[in-house]
């Protein structure tokens, strides 16, 4: 059974929420230009990249390579990139630091620490985050309230830090997400189909169990209180880093 049999199953008031979503969507993109969506090309972000061209807004879409990403996740890639009106850009991580860190703690080193783990997403997301949104007012995630403790109070639009950051989704549950999926045929990671709710770096991402947390698949060696990469963790400054 595929994802969209297992959990297409919007919520009573799914209308209301969508009609929310593109009227912040729409908001954003008149207000806080130049801004950008960060997609992972997970299940939320397929949505929104899909309500960004379907509203036809002026919201460039830009995604992380690694290095380290599933091949199902560069063949969609390559897909989004063919069939956006959004421009989809990648960025990657500078090679000099990648080589220089892999030589020094090996290709498995973020399963010795938790410090180790957070030096390789330094270097492979955070830094080429922080060049993806240079010259950026704003930015677009697809965080869910439901998708863990940590992020149980995330807001539609998040302006705590010095650029405000809209989670459109905040308040979809995943049978939202599913729901919109398949009403609109939207193409979507074939590892969701295999029990990957949460889509991430391959030596880093694994299928979960029913019943299991949503991001129980993401650095399952770890405590849950762990579990971020420092893509929406604020540093001192309140910064998104
Ligand atoms: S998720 Fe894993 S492989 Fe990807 S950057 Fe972080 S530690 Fe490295």
């Amino acid at each position: 059974m595929g994802a969209i049999e297992l959990h297409a199953r919007p919520s009573p008031d799914y209308a209301a929420k969508l009609d929310e979503t593109q009227a912040l969507l729409v908001r954003a993109a008149a207000s806080y230009a130049p801004l950008t969506q960060a997609s992972s090309l997970g299940a939320e972000d397929v949505v929104i990249t899909h309500l960004i061209n379907a509203l036809e807004l002026d919201i460039p879409v830009f995604v992380l390579d690694t290095g380290m990403l599933h091949p199902q996740t560069l063949g969609l890639l390559e897909r989004l990139k063919a069939s956006s009106r959004a421009p989809v850009t990648v960025y990657r991580p500078q090679q000099e630091s990648v080589i220089r860190f892999v030589r020094r703690e090996g290709s498995d080193a973020m399963y010795r620490s938790i410090d180790l783990r957070k030096a390789c997403c330094q270097i492979r997301k955070v830094e080429p985050l922080q060049r993806a949104l240079q010259g950026q007012r704003a930015w677009i995630t697809g965080l869910r309230r439901e998708q863990s403790a940590a992020r149980a109070d995330v807001p539609l639009l998040d302006e705590s830090e010095p650029r405000p950051k809209f989670n459109p989704l905040a308040n979809w549950t995943w049978g939202d997400v599913w729901h919109y999926i398949a009403t609109h045929g939207v193409d979507y990671h074939p590892l969701h189909d295999q029990f990957y709710p949460s889509i991430g770096c391959a030596p880093c991402t694994r299928a979960i169990s029913l019943g299991e947390d949503f991001r129980a698949g993401r650095w399952w060696w770890e405590d849950e209180a762990a579990k971020e990469c420092g893509l929406h963790v604020k540093d001192k400054q309140g910064v998104a880093a």
